[in-house]
């Protein structure tokens, strides 16, 4: 593994591990989105190909036949500069707004200014590029921290904006607002049919392995492995473990948003979640079984919790038909099995 977790090597989109996963997910995933009757020859560009989320798309669209798939590696198009020569020349009909600079709670922490900056930069530029290119619809990825801290449990669309928010990523959730409210924007001043999707916790194949920039559970598998792999006899865990999260393997993030983009078009905020939470404890527990890894667990108080809890409510989502079809469990197996073959040492 590099320092830098494993971000230096290429996702193998439809290769490997990954093939492996597109193929279980195709088969689970059947029943969650049905048939698309979408035209499987427009040109959709997916912004954000490498991430985790990008990736999880790319596998799901040309798991589904799509054919006119469009990304640009980062070193040919920078998303935070110029974007409207691409725009012009390649005009794509659908566009997938899944790049983001993102990370943990410390990474949030940390890089306000980052986070904020980047963020805006690459989604005021793509939304605009995509309505005067004459995009037939976008679909823009937002995140359950865009909530407040203290948002009902589990937490409607209609919280959005009804209180402060949780102060470790303020930055990373305000330009997450700015994004949903241009989108709404669009819509609402010239017509545009921009959609915001609100996903929960995500992980999974390519998600982001460095201990200082990661999320809790990317974060943990690695932990775990290390300490399995040096006998450790603990595992040093941060905050309290009361916390609780819901995750979501992001190849049903990506199934969700398949069929939303068949099927949604209004520019009102939609969840996408599974509808559980475990406490940051129970996960670290799930992980260590997972990974066969039996020494104790120890608590670093000198860490953040975060906000107390953040279960989407995620019944609108249900009422279009859609549910996850990989449980936790199962998410964390695969997600270590890809571990294994795309990270450790
Ligand atoms: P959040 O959902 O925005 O708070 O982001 P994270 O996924 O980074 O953190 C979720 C919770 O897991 C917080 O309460 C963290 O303190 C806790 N946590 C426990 N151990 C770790 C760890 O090793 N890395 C990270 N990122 N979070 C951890």
């Amino acid at each position: 593994m590099t320092k830098k977790g494993c971000r230096d090597w290429e996702p193998t989109l439809g290769l490997g591990a990954n093939a492996r996963i597109a193929q279980r997910t195709k088969k689970e995933n059947a029943s969650s989105t049905g048939q698309l009757m979408m035209d499987k020859s427009e040109k959709i560009f997916v912004a954000g190909h490498r991430g985790m989320v990008g990736s999880a798309l790319v596998r799901r669209l040309k798991s589904e036949g799509f054919s006119n798939l469009l990304v640009r590696d980062r070193s040919k198009l920078d998303l935070k500069n110029a974007v409207t020569e691409f725009f012009a020349q390649e005009k794509p009909a659908l566009v997938i707004l899944a790049a983001a600079k993102v990370g943990g709670i410390k990474a949030n922490n940390d890089f306000p200014v980052e986070f904020l900056l980047e963020n805006l930069r690459i989604q005021n530029n793509v939304i605009q590029a995509a309505y005067e290119n004459g995009a037939r619809k976008l679909l823009f990825l937002g995140s359950s921290c865009i909530y407040p801290k203290f948002a009902p449990q589990p937490i409607p669309e209609t919280a959005l904006l009804s209180g402060p928010l949780e102060p470790t990523n303020e930055a990373y959730a305000i330009a997450k607002i700015a994004g949903i409210k241009l989108c709404q924007a669009y819509a609402r001043e010239y017509g545009a049919n921009f959609i915001s999707v609100m996903p929960t916790n995500l992980y999974g194949p390519n998600d982001n392995f460095d201990l200082e920039t990661s999320h809790v559970l990317a974060a943990l598998l690695r932990k775990a492995h290390e300490a399995k792999m040096r006998k450790d006899r603990k595992l040093i865990v941060w905050g309290s473990g009361k916390p609780s999260r819901e995750f979501l393997h992001v190849d049903d993030l990506a199934s969700a948003c398949l069929l939303l983009l068949e099927k949604y078009d209004s520019s009102e905020i939609i969840n996408v979640g599974c509808g559980e939470d475990v406490s940051i404890r129970e996960l670290a527990e799930l992980i260590c079984e997972v990974v066969g890894f039996d020494g104790d667990l120890a608590w670093d108080a000198t860490k953040p919790d975060g906000t107390p809890r953040k279960l989407l409510d995620v019944s609108k989502l249900r009422a279009l038909g859609w549910k996850p079809s990989i449980p936790l469990r199962d998410g964390i197996a695969r997600t270590y099995e890809w571990f294994l073959a795309n990270c450790a040492r």
